[in-house]
């Protein structure tokens, strides 16, 4: 009993506390209106191949212009969608958007999808994935689904039942943010990930910390021995490059070679006119 008041007292007493909550509140009620309101985008980056050094697909990325508080971040609105329920009407706007999207692009590249921990362990979400899929006409093999450790560490027995019916569609899987969850040697040994995308973290600080750039190239090695195509997230620099392309990488993604912009459609339709 006082033990729980006292952590109540500590809570109420913090200043600034009260305001986030309010804040928070406020998103939270006010995401429920976004899409209706049409005040989601989406913004797609390249991903490059370094074998072939083509663009290989485009990652979907989610923002939201919010009438008053302008531009806020999907690591901001992201978790509190998925602590409200939203995230299951926005993700599926996402994923049906982005699939359209890449519908319309004149070559076959991939549409990489982040999906929330939350939509994977909806035990429906095979069957809303082959929906979209249907729906929109994208092949299977042109989706790439983005999840990270979180999901899976939940509920490991489901989120793997659900990643194996989606794989067995067609649809890949990458690992994202790889390196900054739990036990990932683990999981990438549960799992055939077609993908496994090292953090940004390691790669911005590669520079600097000898340590950072040793695990860009520990995970590199350990994709290798796995089989399994190593994609790094955060490239902005040319030495950054020159370490990936040196240590046989995959695939990058970053700054370097283009912000999250434009869907790449739009980008195709006005350069027909020029
Ligand atoms: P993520 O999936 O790991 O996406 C990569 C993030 O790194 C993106 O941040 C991207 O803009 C940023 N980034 C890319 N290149 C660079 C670079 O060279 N330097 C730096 N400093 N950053 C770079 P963003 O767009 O703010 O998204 C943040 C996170 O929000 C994503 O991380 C993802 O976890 C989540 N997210 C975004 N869209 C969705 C969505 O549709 N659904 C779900 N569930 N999550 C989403
Ligand atoms: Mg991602
Ligand atoms: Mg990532
Ligand atoms: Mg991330």
């Amino acid at each position: 009993r006082a033990k729980e008041s006292l952590s109540e007292n500590i809570c109420y007493y913090e200043p600034g506390m009260d305001e986030r909550a309010r804040h928070r509140r406020q998103l939270a009620n006010d995401l429920r209106h976004a899409l209706a309101r049409d005040e989601l985008r989406i913004l797609y980056q390249p991903q490059r191949s370094l074998k072939t050094n083509k663009v290989s697909g485009y990652e979907a990325l989610l923002r939201w212009h919010h009438p008053r508080f302008g531009l806020i971040s999907p690591a901001e609105f992201i978790p509190i969608a998925e602590q409200t329920g939203e995230i299951m009407r926005i993700g599926e706007w996402v994923l049906r958007a982005a699939c359209a999207e890449a519908v319309r692009w004149k070559w076959d590249g991939k549409i990489a999808v982040n999906l929330s921990p939350v939509q994977l362990l909806k035990p429906d979400l095979p069957e809303r994935v082959t929906n979209i899929l249907l729906e929109t006409g994208l092949s299977p093999r042109r989706l790439e689904l983005e999840i990270t450790e979180t999901a899976i560490i939940a509920d490991k027995a489901r989120a793997l039942h659900s990643l194996r019916r989606i794989k067995a569609s067609g649809v890949s899987v990458a690992m994202d943010d790889f390196g900054t969850g739990y036990s990932s040697l683990d999981t990438l040994h549960s799992f055939p990930f077609d993908k496994i995308k090292i953090d940004k973290s390691f790669l911005l600080r590669a520079e600097q910390s000898e340590q950072a750039g040793t695990i860009v190239r520990a995970v590199l090695a350990l994709g290798k021995s796995l089989g399994i195509p190593v994609l790094a997230e955060g490239v902005e620099t040319e030495s950054q490059l020159a370490l990936l392309v040196r240590e046989g990488c995959d695939e990058a993604q970053g700054y370097y070679f283009g912000k999250p912009g434009e869907a790449p459609s739009m980008i195709a339709y006005r350069a027909s006119f020029q």
